[in-house]
């Protein structure tokens, strides 16, 4: 019974979440793979209050677009993790330019946004998770350009689009 409340307390969505056995399993990856692309700071699982992780099916497919970086383009995690801070959050939002003159994630593009500690446009982490930034980055390694041209930040006409 716990069990189900930790699980119900995790995400107010009604969606199928995979424990990181399921999850592993479903993947073919490790838990303790799963685990590490959390501490990179490019997967965000759904937490319980005793620390019990669950994934959706987004999150699979979120790994899934990873792994084909990874194993297919020569990306390694941190190459990923560039490249998901170079999503312009406070264009995307957008942010005022007074707000953006202060935040962290605007001053520094090591990494993406929602790895930040302190930043006023959510409370915690899990905001980040149902975040249009987040959820864009899920397929951003492969489609950047195209975002970027979608808000304005290339011309339309930029090669390779
Ligand atoms: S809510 Fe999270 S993912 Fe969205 S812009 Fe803020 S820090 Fe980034």
């Amino acid at each position: 019974m716990k069990k189900t409340k930790d699980k119900q307390d995790s995400s107010t969505m009604l969606e199928k979440l995979y424990s990181i056995g399921q999850a592993s399993e479903k993947l073919k990856l490790s838990a303790p793979t799963l685990r590490m692309y959390e501490h990179h700071g490019v997967l965000i699982p759904y937490k319980t209050k005793s620390g019990r992780r669950y994934y959706s099916a987004a999150d699979l497919e979120r790994v899934k677009c990873m792994r084909h970086m990874i194993k297919d383009v020569g990306l390694n995690l941190e190459g990923i993790r560039r490249l998901f801070a170079l999503l312009p959050c406070w264009e995307i939002k957008p942010c005022s330019k007074k707000d953006r003159r202060k935040c962290p994630v605007y001053l520094d593009s090591s990494k993406p946004c929602w790895t930040f500690k302190k930043v006023t446009c959510r409370k915690d982490s899990m905001e980040c998770k149902t975040c249009k930034i987040y959820l864009m980055s899920s397929t951003c390694t492969d489609r950047l350009k195209t975002i970027l041209q979608g808000i304005g930040y290339l011309p339309s006409d930029s090669p390779g689009l």
